[in-house]
């Protein structure tokens, strides 16, 4: 496994990192969710991704039930929640004070932790004040129930806004934000953040390696009993999957593929390697449903080293959306 440092902090993230979203409930009970965080802990994941809204908090509570199971020393490993989205009460949803420390106590009442290593704005809330959210994040870590805050599809600037009034607060300001990132979407990690990995040491812990499963290559030839987009509750990205666009893609993972092969290895272990490889990338967090795609996932660092230059050439030339760079006049 290789570790990186959390953005600026001192925090150090195992490369390849563990999430929940879907898989925990839906495809996984408390056992088999041990099972597969047990199998990443033993090969050096130590960070476990989770949030107040995946299966309603069952997700966090299937880890929270994980982890006291495995019985993991708690500065082996680092657990994140996410807050905005509670319930359906206008008091359990967005980033007021009162939800988010709401958010937090339930998170960590879920999780069985005493605190939260990583605690993300799920969302931005453009009917609060930044401010506020600054302030009640502030008073997280002063109590320390939170060690480092940060954001999930935030906008640069709303990122750089809260800095700025964490800075003149005398407060901690946002670590990292957590954004999609994959060889179908990249604008916000190689472009939109770039100046954010300079002036606030921005770290990024990225979603969706795979875009959902169909950088595995797994749905060229139609949809695969039990995968994710055969989930009822999923059903927009079953949607998407079948769009003009999903359709694009999955025929650009077939091309993938091909050169995944030449290469020795597998098109899942092609697209994770491929993210690994961005230093700006702080872990790249993996979904997986069974014991055999983590094995697999997690082998994606081998193929790193063969990502040559002319190999990162071919595979530009077969997605060909690099963003443009920053002008300079
Ligand atoms: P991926 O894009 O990597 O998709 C993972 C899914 O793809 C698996 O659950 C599995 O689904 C399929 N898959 C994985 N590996 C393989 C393989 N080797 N072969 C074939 N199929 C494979 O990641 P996720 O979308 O799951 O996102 C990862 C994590 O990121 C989440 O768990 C969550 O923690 C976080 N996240 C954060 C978001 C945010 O807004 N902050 C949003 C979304 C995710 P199946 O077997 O069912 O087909």
């Amino acid at each position: 496994m290789q570790y990186r440092r959390l953005g600026r902090s001192g925090l150090q993230l195992s490369a390849l990192s563990l999430g929940s979203w879907v898989t925990f409930r839906n495809q996984l009970d408390t056992r088999g969710a041990a099972e597969l965080m047990k199998q990443a802990f033993d090969a050096g994941v130590n960070f476990f991704d989770n949030a107040e809204q995946y299966a309603g908090g069952e997700s966090e509570r299937i880890m929270g039930e994980a982890l006291r199971t495995l019985g993991l020393r708690r500065d082996s490993y680092t657990v994140s929640s996410k807050v905005f989205w509670g319930g359906k009460l206008p008091t359990q949803r967005g980033l007021s004070r009162k939800h988010i420390r709401d958010a937090a106590d339930a998170a960590l009442a879920r999780l069985q932790v005493d605190y939260l290593d990583l605690f993300f704005c799920h969302r931005p809330d453009l009917d609060t004040p930044i401010e506020e959210t600054v302030r009640a994040m502030g008073d997280l870590v002063r109590q320390g129930k939170v060690l480092y805050w940060g954001t999930s599809e935030w906008e640069a600037d709303q990122i750089a806004e809260a800095a700025g009034i964490a800075r003149a607060l005398g407060v901690d300001p946002p670590t990292m934000e957590q954004p999609q990132y994959n060889l179908f979407v990249r604008h916000k990690v190689e472009r939109e953040f770039a100046r954010l990995y300079e002036s606030l040491g921005l770290g990024t812990t990225i979603w969706s390696p795979l875009a959902s499963g169909i950088l595995s290559g797994k749905y060229a030839a139609g949809i695969p009993a039990g995968s994710r987009m055969t989930l009822p509750e999923y059903q927009w990205l079953r949607e998407r999957l079948e769009s003009p666009t999903g359709r694009e893609q999955v025929e650009k993972a077939g091309q993938l593929a091909q050169l995944a092969a030449e290469l020795g290895g597998t098109p899942s272990q092609l697209a994770i390697a491929w993210c690994v490889r961005n230093p700006h990338v702080s872990t790249v967090i993996l979904g997986a449903s069974t014991p055999a795609q983590l094995a697999e996932n997690l082998a994606a660092l081998d193929l790193q080293p063969r990502l040559t230059s002319e190999i990162l050439v071919r595979i530009e030339a077969i997605v060909g959306n690099a963003p443009a760079p920053a002008e300079r006049f």
